[in-house]
């Protein structure tokens, strides 16, 4: 077992946003859910009275065939034949044979307790308005990366064969609430990791100083982002983790196992997804049933592409340090503000990475509540080892390792490296950081 005593000061260090809090809802494992294109849709043509009389209602070949392909170029095989089953063909019995042939090639991941895990905060698309010297520039420098330094790291990932995953490929309550590791089928040379972002609120402080400020859907039903420039001017596209990792996987479908994205995790106070949807906090939002229905329908949209969501706690509060009564209270928040939003989960992302324990096993009444509550997936921050991971009887506790600048920091002075395993700091690193 990797340092483990170095698990708690690590934790400190890693998610202390000085400003604020993330809370987040974690979903259960998504539905595996095909790109919307590839979906087959009939009703479309059944409601149209104009639609030519020789359709059918049997899905053509080609898109069978696409479908197929689409499913087991993210590696799943078993329901990429499924899809085939009953068609026939040249093509067909062809694309039969490739998909069984790669398939035998898979191998089962060896050990699921080595699998890392990394984290991003909200990341910086102007690194002139975040770092321009004000009270909040040295937060943004040291939890914080840019979109540049994001995308050449997510490059980087892909490059070096890793393969994003989800909690539930990783292990899952049985039917007797014991948590079990589950078989991840890669090809020789795939590394399975898990990617989350924190704090995905676009908090109030961020206001000006060069973040996206909300998720939201496109025309077309994509998740996208708002960003609003130095001059006022509003931009929608891809500025934040959850669009550009969806583009990156619709380019690269083998960076993702089975659709896995990766981990969303949220505090309330200051609402979700860029939405002010915190009542306590904002009885005056006139929009409030408006903004929660958009947040909702961006959670939902997000679930159904492979992304999960987290409970990040509702004030960002030290899990570890509050005293029971405290955690109570901000669960309750929690539960009645933002889980309404995300849905249920069973992932929690401890703010600051402040755990209720140290290496020993959870027991006690804070793990009894957060149990009770649906919680069943526990997160830490340990940027001293590239994985660490623990199995309780009804849980799985795994420690991220924190990207921002002081880690960057932190691998630059030669003090305990780990990045390199993931991609090389210098060539990462953005010029835009002021020296
Ligand atoms: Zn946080």
């Amino acid at each position: 077992m990797p340092k483990r005593k170095y698990l708690a000061a690590a934790v400190i260090a890693a998610c202390s946003l000085v400003f604020s809090g993330c809370s987040a809802t974690g979903s259960p494992a998504p539905e595996r859910s095909l790109p919307i294109s590839l979906q087959t849709s009939t009703d479309a043509s059944a409601a149209d009275p104009s639609a030519a009389p020789e359709e059918s209602t049997a899905p053509d070949e080609t898109q069978v065939l696409a479908q197929a392909n689409a499913l087991a170029g993210s590696y799943d095989y078993v329901g990429a034949l499924k899809v085939l089953e009953g068609a026939s063909g040249e093509k067909v019995e062809t694309a039969r044979e490739d998909i069984k042939a790669d398939q035998a090639k898979t191998v089962v991941w060896e050990d699921n307790s080595k699998i890392s895990h990394l984290f991003f905060h909200s990341l910086v698309v102007d690194p002139k308005r975040a770092f321009d010297g004000d009270d909040r520039q040295q937060g943004y420098l040291d939890y914080m990366v840019t979109m540049d330094e994001f995308n050449k790291i997510i490059a980087e990932l892909y490059a070096r064969d890793f393969v994003l995953v989800n909690p539930a490929d990783i292990a899952g309550l049985d039917r007797n609430g014991k948590m079990v590791y589950q078989k991840i089928h890669l090809p020789k040379g795939k590394t399975p990791i898990v990617l989350s972002e924190d704090d995905v609120s676009y908090y109030e402080y961020m206001d000006g100083d060069g973040f996206p400020s909300k998720l939201l859907l496109d025309e077309n039903g994509k998740v996208t982002n708002q960003y609003i420039d130095a001059k006022g001017k509003t931009m929608l596209g891809s500025y934040d983790m959850v669009p550009l990792i969806d583009d990156f996987v619709e380019k690269h479908p083998d960076f993702s196992y089975r659709g896995a994205k990766g981990i969303i995790a949220l505090t309330g106070y200051n609402g979700v997804l860029g939405y002010r949807t915190s009542k306590s906090q904002y009885p005056d939002n006139k929009n409030m049933a408006k903004d929660i229905a958009t947040a909702t329908e961006v959670a939902d949209a997000m679930k159904n592409t492979g992304w999960v969501f987290a409970s990040h706690a509702w004030g960002h509060i030290d899990m570890g340090k509050s005293p029971v009564a405290r955690v109570k209270n901000d669960m309750k928040l929690w539960d009645d503000e933002v889980r309404p939003i995300i849905g249920d989960t069973d992932q929690f992302i401890y703010p600051f990475g402040a755990d209720i324990a140290r290496v020993e096993k959870y027991s006690g009444t804070k793990y009894e509540m957060l149990k009770k509550d649906g919680f069943d997936f526990f997160y830490g921050v340990d940027g001293t080892t590239t994985a660490w991971m623990q199995k309780g009887d009804g849980y799985l506790r795994q420690a991220r390792i924190n990207l921002d600048g002081l880690q960057f920091a932190k691998e630059k002075r030669g003090d305990r490296p780990v990045l390199k395993t993931f991609f090389d700091v210098k060539k990462v690193i953005d010029p835009a950081r002021p020296k």
